[in-house]
């Protein structure tokens, strides 16, 4: 086992990160079954997801349109992990290591690679949805840090605990990014189908 010694700060990071991809993956109504800070072998902490149905892209136009939101909403709140971590960290004055959210990268391209086979077309996708991770994460900060706060406490909540949770918080208002407001993801889309049977992990790698 490689079980990395954390400091409290490392800790914290972790849980900033993991509650950002909560926080946003409850933005944007997306479902997950837990949240944990507890570090296995290969984590240091992570959200649980149900797999995307990609068996039902392409289908139909309906389906795989709702399909694609819901890639977009995945890219989006696996992005968000790394950012907030690295936002957390930098106001913290420490560097973190290049490795920290590259296997939340590589699945947010692996699955944008799902919706196209031109390589310019999705590297454009993955910088959009890296901007309205970005945005959610500003937007959303002071629920980020909330929940940081609560997971370091509790270690693991349940989709309907850590949505109790951040709904208990108020909403972010517009101004709070300091500018107008673009509104561009902040409103949710649809939540995927319920036959979803496998796990995603988001893992954090924090050096
Ligand atoms: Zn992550």
């Amino acid at each position: 086992m490689r079980r990395r010694r954390r400091t409290p700060e490392a800790e914290r990071h972790t849980a900033i990160h993991e509650a950002a991809h909560v926080v946003v993956s409850i933005r944007k109504k997306r479902r997950f079954i837990s949240v944990t800070l507890e570090p296995t072998e290969e984590d240091q902490g992570c959200v649980l997801y149900r797999k995307l149905p990609m068996h039902r892209v392409g289908q139909d136009v309906e389906r795989g349109l709702a399909a694609e939101r819901a890639i977009e909403d995945s890219v989006v709140s696996s992005l968000a992990g790394g950012i907030a971590e690295r936002r957390a960290a930098r106001s913290d004055g420490v560097r973190l290591g290049r490795g920290t959210a590259t296997a939340d990268e590589a699945k947010a391209k692996e699955m944008l690679s799902w919706l196209s086979d031109d390589d310019r077309q999705i590297d454009a996708h993955y910088r959009l949805c890296r901007v309205r991770a970005e945005e959610l994460v500003s937007v959303n900060w002071p629920a980020i840090l909330a929940l940081a706060d609560a997971l370091l406490s509790e270690r693991t909540m349940g989709y309907r605990r850590a949505r109790e949770f951040v709904s208990s918080l108020p909403l972010p208002r517009p101004g709070d990014l300091g500018e107008e407001p673009t509104g561009v993801c902040v409103a949710a889309s649809g939540g995927g189908p319920d036959d979803m049977t496998q796990v995603e992990r988001h893992d954090t790698g924090h050096l």
